[in-house]
């Protein structure tokens, strides 16, 4: 009960996370109220009132420290109005979203099930069975997707005695493996997964359910156990599986040739759609009106001017709203609409059409036999649609990474190569140099990593590719385990180190596409290379000021930073809590590392050297690199014409002292210069709100990070020239 909360009319800040708060309306008269972090509560309803105050709402707060978020934070609700989709979007969409609904308005009362599991589990029969359709013995292979629409009486929402029309937009799913990346795409937020099992075969229903785990959030999971007739008594480990997955909802005995155990399954299914929070937003009678035609329209794709004028026809003519409502339905599911496509006419689409298309591409006979490639002139065999709409397709496959461009005439289908490991010059009885394992490793992971390499790439095949890249003189092999689950890296070469650094960060940039993948980072141990330690592990000793790792099985000593440093450069990673001392000696190591020391000796030396001129001079690179970086976002973010050229002048001055400090040779001699001085002052102001250059550092997005590498590499360049460094805070 946040009551209490009510007269402390001058709080300005309150975090309430994880609390069981249902209700927030006692605090929306706070008039200081600034920030406000309601994170993981109960709330399933937002007051009109809230918005029209001057505070901001998102839904999730990006930024590791407490301290930076400003506004309403609402992620982990279970929010009904206004819903998610439109908080997301940023207040201009919350804005069009309530004046929408100004006028008639209804619940949404739409959501989607879909139906995943292997091929032949029996998601089709169980999709007819649902609508009333008989059962078929001889059931054929679904190609591409099935959508149908199942419109249930539900008994109404708020109590009424009148009943509510539900409509389900049931997803049936074909099961071939190399359709299961284009599925990812349409595998949402916010519905309900039914995931069939095969009760005649010994199956693994983990690979479903970690699929849907990793893209299905917090919807709910029903698990059916099929075909009892002919398996009876078939079951799997409920009690663990349900801790692990904990959405499951519960465990469904099944045959759809009998129809044993589908009424029980209807009401459960019903019962589940009607506690969808979905189920209840509203939405505007207009808004509605548009949904419907989408889903009437005959056509596979519209042209988005197709769109708008639906919108304008039903009297939502602000661009804001047609764009709000539009990217609602798509998450909705009910079109695709792909915002960032570069093909000229963006469209609007169904999701049966697109899939459907990429289905025959990819399982065109002559894919094949080209051991995956696909030359585009044999497109217009397959394609039975207008050229335009082809080359859509295939941009399309593009953009979901199923394929990728040879030449102007080819493009390559990663999942069609060929199954054998062609001969490289790597021994992968060898231990790797690195290795990520997975709880979930999604098929398309590798795929995905292959076609981003795609300039690299010397040989690919299905489950690994050699790369190559010429600026490092290096190559790599990575490898995907899939029983492992692990993806492995192997470099060598000239600047291997450098190579590996960036196949690593490309990996893990596709991670993000991905949630709860469970990977952990392994190094393995240069002198048993068959025990490895976490990466994790090394970074936290690093930071808690740790020099050495010990590995007591196999009674060795490794130094942290050796260890560190051969996955990634020191200056990449956060040093945020690290001593400065440490800094400096990892900069040696750097410059040192073919220099055979004990470590002991090279720490000592280390402590009593100066830094290097080199090191100082690649500082005051990063230091100059940052600062453009700084510079751009600057010029993007402040409005104001002459507080922008006062900062763009402070810059300069601080650009032109750095050439200076970089011409100097002699510590001595800079110590003394008015260069150092002038670059001291301004990293201190970046830490101190009451100077201009301070002020607008907090208004732009990247800005205290920004701050806090460019102390980062003053405080390197200072130490060179024996200058206090600046001080902890602000690191
Ligand atoms: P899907 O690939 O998951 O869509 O599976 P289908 O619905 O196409 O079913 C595959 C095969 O299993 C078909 O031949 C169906 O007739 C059969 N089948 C589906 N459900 C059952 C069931 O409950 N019992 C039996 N005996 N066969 C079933
Ligand atoms: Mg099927």
């Amino acid at each position: 009960d946040v009551s209490p909360l009510q007269n402390l009319t001058s709080l300005t800040e309150l975090h309430l996370w994880e609390n069981e708060i249902s209700d927030v309306s006692p605090l929306r008269n706070l008039p200081n109220l600034t920030t406000l972090h309601l994170g993981h509560n109960a709330i399933s309803y937002l007051q009109d009132q809230w918005f029209n105050r001057d505070i901001d709402f998102k839904w999730e707060t990006k930024s590791p420290f407490p301290g930076d978020v400003s506004g309403v934070v609402m992620e982990g609700n279970p929010l009904e109005y206004p819903p998610p989709e439109i908080i997301q979007e940023g207040e201009e969409a919350i804005q069009s979203y309530l004046e929408s609904l100004k006028g008639e308005r209804l619940p949404l009362n739409e959501a989607r099930v879909l139906l995943v599991g292997d091929g032949g589990a029996g998601k089709t029969s169980l999709m007819k069975r649902l609508l009333g359709d008989p059962f078929d013995e001889d059931e054929s292979q679904t190609h591409g997707i099935n959508i149908r629409e199942w419109d249930i009486e539900l008994s109404s929402s708020d109590g009424n005695a009148e009943d509510e029309t539900f409509r389900a937009h049931l997803w049936d799913f074909g099961g071939q493996e190399i359709m299961h990346a284009t599925h990812q795409f349409f595998l949402s937020k916010r519905s309900l997964y039914i995931v069939v099992l095969d009760g005649r075969r010994d199956e693994k229903p983990e690979y479903w359910l970690k699929h849907v785990q990793s893209f299905g959030g917090q919807s709910p999971v029903l698990v059916l156990l099929n075909k009892q007739d002919e398996n009876p008594g078939h079951d799997v480990e409920r009690k663990s599986l349900r801790r692990k997955y904990p959405n499951i909802l519960g465990f469904y005995p099944l045959s759809c040739r009998t129809d044993d155990g589908l009424a029980e399954l209807r009401r459960v299914i019903e019962d589940t759609l009607a506690d969808l929070d979905m189920r209840r937003t509203p939405f505007a009678e207009n808004w509605g009106n548009v949904k419907s035609q989408l889903a009437d329209i005959g056509e596979d794709y519209i042209h988005l001017d197709g769109f708008k004028g639906i919108c304008c026809e039903e009297g939502i003519t602000d661009h804001h709203a047609q764009q709000t409502l539009l990217s609602f339905l798509d998450r909705l599911g009910i079109v695709l609409y792909f915002e960032d496509f570069e093909l000229p006419d963006t469209q609007v689409l169904k999701p049966e059409w697109l899939t459907n298309a990429v289905y025959d591409v990819i399982n065109a006979p002559i894919v094949a036999e080209n051991n995956g490639e696909l030359p585009l002139s044999a497109v217009s065999s397959i394609l039975d649609c207008p050229p335009e709409e082809q080359r859509f397709v295939i941009g399309m496959m593009k953009k979901f990474e199923l394929c990728y461009e040879v030449d102007d005439e080819r493009v390559l289908i990663p999942d069609l190569l060929p199954k054998q490991e062609p001969n490289h010059p790597f021994d992968l009885s060898e231990p790797s140099h690195y290795y990520i394992e997975y709880d979930f490793l999604p098929p398309s992971l590798l795929p995905r990593f292959t076609v981003q390499s795609y300039r690299e790439i010397e040989v690919p095949w299905r489950s690994g590719v050699l790369l190559r890249d010429p600026t490092f003189n290096a190559e790599a092999l990575i490898t995907a385990d899939e029983a492992d689950r692990r993806i492995s890296i192997w470099v060598d070469g000239d600047r291997k180190r450098e190579y590996f650094a960036t196949l690593r960060k490309r990996l893990r940039d596709l991670h993000a596409d991905f949630e709860e993948l469970g990977e952990v980072e392994w190094v393995p141990l240069p002198k048993d290379p068959e025990y490895a330690v976490e990466y994790e592990e090394l970074l936290g000793l690093e930071q808690m000021g740790e020099s050495s790792y010990t590995h007591g099985k196999t009674r060795e000593r490794y130094r942290v930073a050796e260890l560190l440093n051969g996955v990634i450069k020191p200056e990449d990673r956060e040093v945020q809590d690290a001593e400065p001392e440490d800094r400096e000696i990892h900069m040696h190591v750097e410059q040192r590392q073919d220099v055979q020391q004990t470590s002991e000796q090279r720490q000592t030396s280390v402590q009593k050297t100066n830094i290097s001129v080199e090191v100082k001079n690649e500082n005051v690179q990063h230091f100059s690199g940052t600062l453009s970086l700084l510079r751009e976002d600057f010029r993007d973010a402040i409005g104001d014409e002459q507080k922008r050229d006062r900062i763009e002048n402070e810059l300069d001055r601080v650009e032109g002292a750095l050439k200076q400090i970089e011409e100097e040779g002699d510590p001595e001699q800079a110590k003394r210069s008015a260069a150092v001085k002038r670059l001291k002052a301004f990293v201190e102001n970046l830490g101190d709100k009451g100077t201009q250059i301070g002020n607008a550092i907090q208004t732009i997005d990247n800005g205290i990070k920004h701050a806090q590498n460019l102390a980062k590499y003053y405080n390197s360049i200072a130490q060179w020239c024996g200058w206090p460094q600046v001080p902890k805070p602000l690191l």
